[in-house]
C-alpha cells in the first residue's frame, strides 16, 4: 500500500552523462553550491527552476495497441493502418504529451515491428515492444499462416531489437503470444529472458473461446500457467473478468496484471493523465457501489501507477519510476503557469495542491521538457541540462 506521495523542495538533480541519476540533495541553497560539492560537477550545467515549475518522474503506459493509433475514439474493429508516417507521428506525439516508457502491442508484421523499434530508438522513447503471435479471431483476417512463421517472425524481430539497442538502453524486445499459439510446447525455448506479454479474461467471450479453444481447462489462468505463460516477467493486459481462483494465481506465480495505460483503441484518450483519472473515478465508483471505500485509490496510490507501479510491471524499478540516485532520469518538467490549463490562483505556495491540480487538470500545455535517459526528447524549448535545482518554490 502506497501512503504518501513525497514532494522534495530545495532539491538538486545530478545527472551523469549516461543519464542516470548521480546524486538527489536536498536541503540545498542552489545548484551551484551542489556542482562544487560534487567535484565531478564541477562543470556541469545547471537548470534552477523558476517558481511553479516542479519535475514529475516520467509517466509510463503500459498497454498500448500500436496499428490501432488512427482508430482512437473510433472503435477497434476498424481496419488497422500501418506506415512509418503513423508510428513516427504517434512517437513524437506519445513523448511531447507524457509517455516516456510505452509497452507496445504490434501488429503480426515483422517490418511494421521492426520500424517502431527504429521509430522510438530514433525519438528517444523508451519501449517494450512485442510482435504479436496469432493464429486465429482477429479482426479483418489479421492473423498468421502458420506458428512456424510465427515463431520464425518473433525471432527475427527480437534479433532486430538486439542489433539496434544491444544494452536495451531504451528499447527492450518482448514476446507477444495470443490464442492458440500458446499451446506450443517449445514455445519459450531460448526466451526465457524475455518479457510475455498476453491478454487475460478481457470479456466473457473472451473467456468462453479461449476455454474452448483450449479444451482440459476450467480457467483462463491454469491454461497460461500449463503453457508457461505466468512468470514474474508477465505482463497482463486488462484481467477484467478474473475469478478469486485466477487472483490467487496470478500472485503465487509472481505474474503482474497491468498497471494503468491508455489502451489505445479500446480506450479514447491519449494522455496518461487521462487514464489516472479514470482510475480514480473508476475506484471511486466501486467504492460507492459496494460500499467498500478500500476500493477507492488515493493520491498517492495514483501517482504511483503511473510511475514507479508501472515500472514495477514492466519490470524497470530498477531503471525508472522515480528519483533514486543510480536510476535513469526520466522526467518531466511541469510548468504549472506556462499555459492557463488550470487554475491555480491562491495555492501557489501549496505543493501538495499544485501537485494535485496538475494531476487532475494538467494537460501536456503545462509540459516544458521532457527527458529519456537523462536526454531532452521534446519540450518547448530547446535546453539540455544535467543538474537541476528545484527551489522551496518548486517540488518534485
Ligand atoms: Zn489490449
Amino acid at each position: 500500500m502506497v501512503k504518501t506521495a513525497e514532494i522534495t523542495l530545495g532539491s538538486t538533480v545530478g545527472v551523469n552523462s549516461d543519464g542516470i541519476i548521480a546524486f538527489l540533495d536536498t536541503d540545498v541553497n542552489s545548484s551551484e553550491e551542489v556542482c562544487k560539492n560534487h567535484s565531478d560537477y564541477a562543470n556541469a550545467s545547471c537548470t534552477t527552476l523558476a517558481p511553479l515549475q516542479f519535475l514529475f518522474p516520467g509517466l509510463i503506459d503500459t498497454h498500448l495497441h500500436v496499428p490501432q493509433w488512427p482508430n482512437l475514439a473510433i472503435g477497434f474493429l476498424q481496419r488497422c493502418l500501418q506506415s512509418e508516417k503513423v508510428y513516427d507521428e504517434m512517437v513524437q506525439e506519445e513523448l511531447e504529451i507524457d509517455s516516456m516508457t510505452v509497452a507496445y502491442n504490434s501488429s503480426i508484421q515483422v517490418e511494421a515491428t521492426n520500424v517502431l523499434a527504429d521509430t522510438c530508438l530514433k525519438h528517444g522513447q523508451r519501449a517494450v515492444i512485442g510482435k504479436l503471435c496469432i493464429l486465429t479471431g482477429s479482426t479483418h483476417g489479421n492473423w498468421e499462416t502458420s506458428a512456424e512463421k510465427s515463431l520464425q517472425d518473433t525471432r527475427t524481430c527480437i534479433e532486430h531489437m538486439r542489433k539496434i539497442d544491444p544494452e536495451e538502453k531504451l528499447i527492450m524486445p518482448c514476446v507477444q503470444p495470443r490464442g492458440a499459439l500458446t499451446r506450443r510446447q517449445n514455445w519459450w525455448e531460448g526466451w526465457a529472458i524475455y518479457r510475455r506479454r498476453a491478454h487475460v479474461c478481457e470479456t466473457e467471450e473472451d473467456i468462453v473461446g479461449a476455454l474452448e479453444s483450449n479444451p482440459g481447462f476450467e480457467n483462463y489462468t491454469d491454461m497460461y500457467k500449463s503453457y508457461g505463460m505466468l512468470h514474474e516477467r508477465s505482463i497482463l493486459a486488462h484481467s477484467i473478468h478474473l475469478t478469486d481462483h485466477d487472483i490467487r494465481m496470478l500472485k503465487e506465480t509472481n505474474a503482474v496484471d497491468h498497471s494503468h495505460s491508455i489502451d489505445c483503441s479500446a480506450g479514447y484518450s491519449t494522455f496518461m493523465l487521462d487514464s489516472t483519472r479514470q482510475a480514480s473515478n473508476v475506484s471511486r465508483h466501486l467504492a460507492m457501489h459496494t460500499g467498500n471505500d478500500d476500493y477507492r485509490l488515493t493520491f498517492p496510490e495514483l501517482i504511483y501507477l503511473a510511475t514507479l507501479g508501472s515500472a514495477s510491471v514492466l519490470v524497470l524499478e530498477e531503471k525508472i519510476g522515480n528519483f533514486e540516485p543510480g536510476k535513469c532520469f526520466d522526467a518531466l518538467v511541469v510548468d504549472t503557469v506556462l499555459e492557463d490549463c488550470f487554475n491555480i490562483a491562491g495555492w501557489e505556495h501549496d505543493d501538495l495542491a499544485l501537485l494535485k491540480k496538475w494531476i487532475f487538470m494538467g494537460d501536456d500545455r503545462s509540459i516544458r521538457k521532457v527527458f529519456v535517459n537523462g536526454k531532452l526528447v521534446t519540450g518547448k524549448e530547446n535546453l539540455a541540462s544535467t543538474c537541476i535545482y528545484v527551489p522551496e518554490h518548486a517540488c518534485t
